[in-house]
């Protein structure tokens, strides 16, 4: 399949949008990161997104749709703190969990009975869905277990050929994905820490639950369970002050491997290896989170054997990055103080 690479125009949205219609996947920029969408009404459709990432079939996709409204037509109910929610943070990176009526297809929600549904805040996303009609089934535009994309570029490089269309609206925003929250249940549980975080979402209703298997046993959701955002070379976490850094550096180079590291000022400055891709400053998360994953695909086009990453405090956006980097990571180097 030669795939048709888009500019934002109004003309090639609706080219994007007879894509879909007709069944066909279509890569598209959401304020998060890329994504891949498909009829999530049409098994066909949705099949081939799960056949072009290599997704297992067991982890299920977020529906988008473009206005709140649209929620009723796919959930049995809409609890009121669920309400609350949406009025909050939908649009946004914020995807909410109900119970589904079934409109959807089966393969969206992988047999499941509830459904994940989210509203980008990105007009070219917005207006795709819109131009379509259609309610868009999902996920990142990567290759599974491959970092998520930020920009045209990477959905490029992981799907040319596998898929109708990519529409190329430039780096994304948030850089990270949604926060993925249960609502079936009394009390909301955040299943998938992202753009929204447990303290923006405490300030609404008060309080809500982090799943406690957010890596380990019985996945709550299913997405959980698999390896994710791993670049080629293998990813080591460290943690610790720049003389700990620069002494695993020196340990990895005394091996012969070129040696990559992903930081933030003050560290990068303080710190000799072989390449370095610098994330902002470590008092501006949002930058490190927007960074994240064009840094981890940064070092596949270089030589390098191994990356190590500096860790941030498991707060705020924080949660998600290091959530991400935990999933990404094969070891973690701490540093006895
Ligand atoms: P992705 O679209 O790849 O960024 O991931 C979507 C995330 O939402 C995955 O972790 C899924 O497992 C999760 N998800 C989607 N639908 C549901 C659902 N009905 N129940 C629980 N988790 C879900
Ligand atoms: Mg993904």
């Amino acid at each position: 399949m030669k795939t048709d690479f888009l500019d934002a125009t109004k003309q090639s949205l609706k080219i994007a949008a007879d894509y879909l219609k007709k069944q066909e996947v279509v890569a598209f920029p959401t304020e998060t990161v890329y994504g891949l969408g498909a009829d999530a009404t049409s098994e066909v459709a949705v099949s081939k997104i799960f056949k072009a990432k290599g997704r297992p079939a067991d982890n299920p996709l977020i529906v988008h749709v473009h206005h709140p409204q649209q929620i009723n037509h796919y959930v049995t109910e809409i609890p009121a703190i669920a309400q609350k929610l949406i009025d909050t943070f939908m649009p946004g990176p914020f995807t909410i969990i109900l119970k589904s009526n079934g409109k959807v297809a089966s393969t969206v929600t992988a047999g499941l009975d509830t459904v994940a549904i989210r509203i980008p805040d990105h007009p070219i996303g917005r207006a795709l869905i819109q131009e379509a009609n259609l309610p868009l089934a999902a996920p990142s535009a990567n290759l599974s277990g491959k970092p998520s994309p930020t920009t045209a570029k990477h959905v490029f490089h992981d799907l040319d050929g596998k898929i109708a269309g990519i529409i190329d609206g430039g780096a994304t925003g948030v850089g990270l994905e949604s926060t993925v929250v249960d609502a079936t249940g009394d009390i909301p549980v955040i299943l998938r820490p992202g753009g929204i975080t447990k303290h923006q979402i405490e300030k609404v209703i008060g309080s809500v639950e982090l799943a406690s298997a957010l890596k380990e046993e019985q996945p709550k959701s299913p997405g959980m369970k698999y390896n994710h955002y791993e670049p080629d070379a293998p990813l080591y976490l460290v943690d610790g002050e720049h003389d700990f850094f620069q002494e695993k550096i020196d340990h990895f180079q005394a091996q012969g491997k070129k040696v990559g590291v992903i930081a933030t000022k003050p560290l990068i400055d303080q710190i000799n290896a072989d390449i370095c891709y610098a994330c902002g400053n470590r008092n501006n998360l949002s930058e490190v989170a927007a960074k994240l994953y064009f840094a981890l695909r940064y070092f596949n086009d270089t030589n390098a054997d191994i990356i190590l990453a500096e860790t941030y405090p498991n707060q705020e956006i924080g949660e998600a990055i290091m959530n991400r980097l935990n999933k990404a990571a094969t070891n973690h180097l701490k540093q006895n103080i």
